[in-house]
């Protein structure tokens, strides 16, 4: 990727539970990797945490739904294969490179990748999202034993009397980091729509969701946008102009990555801090102009056309 860093932004984010969420389960079919939040021994003691890499991929699938509303063609399926309609980013690069095609690393990975790879990543670069692992506030919640009807309604209907291992937490509040680097506006306005459903409380964690369980709100307390390099902008009269990576580089590097460009909005600014090489600003979570980038993703969305090599690894034709 960007060898340079341009901007980045680091999001402080509260998840806390909104009912039962499912943290052991005696049950092969819900349990393991699928589990959201998981139990781990610090201090001494045991304290539940939700790791940054479920929290990640709770996102991305959540992020896959929004792309395709506007855009079936938008974001690709990580789990469907190539020369499918939807095939992985990852593998439709991987069936060019076995095709002897050249170039593919670097710039062309990004530019030829759906619109979710882009900011998420895929098996050919790491994406401009990262998350953090996210562990409780405080004194962390203790976890409930559930039984009786409760678990038969969890499990699906399991035969009355059979016990099994199941513990939830009902409390508690998470505190985690969202990292973007060298992102585009267009990214943030669609991260903004995640974490608007996030705070509305319409996405669930973890392999029980079907069941009822895993229900999370998230609060948006701060972010901090940092700006590098000759191109930062400064605020004039009030005013900051927002920054993507396309209007922070070189012409031909944007137009290498496929970059919007000019990407800048005009938005009041905010606390500023400079020592001359980086420029920080600070916002409440409430006041951040996500209206003014959420237009930005739905236009681009919008717009998205499938590049005419990938489309060739989907059985189809592009759009
Ligand atoms: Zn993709």
């Amino acid at each position: 990727m960007l060898k340079q860093l341009v901007n980045q932004c680091v999001i402080d984010l509260a998840i806390a539970p909104d009912g039962p969420i499912l943290i052991k389960s005696g049950l092969p079919t819900i349990s393991g990797p699928d589990m959201a939040f998981v139990t781990t021994w610090r201090n001494g003691t045991q304290e539940v945490y939700l790791p940054g890499s479920s929290l990640k991929g709770t996102f991305r699938s959540h992020a896959e739904r929004i792309a395709r509303t506007l855009n079936p063609v938008a974001s690709c399926n990580p789990f469907v294969e190539a020369n499918q309609p939807e095939a992985s980013c990852g593998l439709c690069f991987d069936a060019r490179k076995k095709a002897k095609e050249e170039g593919l690393e670097g710039p062309r990975a990004y530019a030829d990748s759906c619109l979710i790879c882009r900011l998420f990543g895929s098996t050919w670069f790491g994406g401009r999202l990262a998350t953090e692992d996210a562990y409780a506030v405080g004194k962390p919640p203790r976890p409930e034993q559930r039984d009786g009807v409760g678990i038969d309604r969890l499990t699906g209907g399991a035969a009355h009397g059979v016990k099994f291992d199941l513990e939830v937490v009902t409390e508690g509040t998470f505190a985690t980091r969202l990292h973007l680097r060298n992102f585009e506006l267009w990214q943030m306005g669609l991260v903004g729509f995640v974490l608007a459903d996030l705070a509305d409380g319409l996405i669930r964690v973890g392999a029980a969701k079907s069941r009822g369980l895993g229900r999370v709100r998230g609060q948006v307390s701060r972010i901090r946008v940092d700006f590098l390099g000759p191109n930062a902008p400064r605020p004039a009269n009030g005013q900051l102009k927002l920054t993507g990576a396309g209007s922070l580089v070189a012409e031909s590097l944007a137009g290498a990555y496929d970059f919007v460009r000019p990407d800048e909005v005009d938005v009041p600014s905010v606390e500023e801090v400079s020592n001359g090489l980086r420029s920080t600003y600070i916002c409440e979570g409430a006041t951040f102009p996500w209206a003014t980038l959420g237009r930005l993703w739905i236009e681009k969305a919008g717009r998205y056309e499938m590049p005419i090599e990938m489309a060739r690894y989907r059985g189809g034709r592009p759009r």
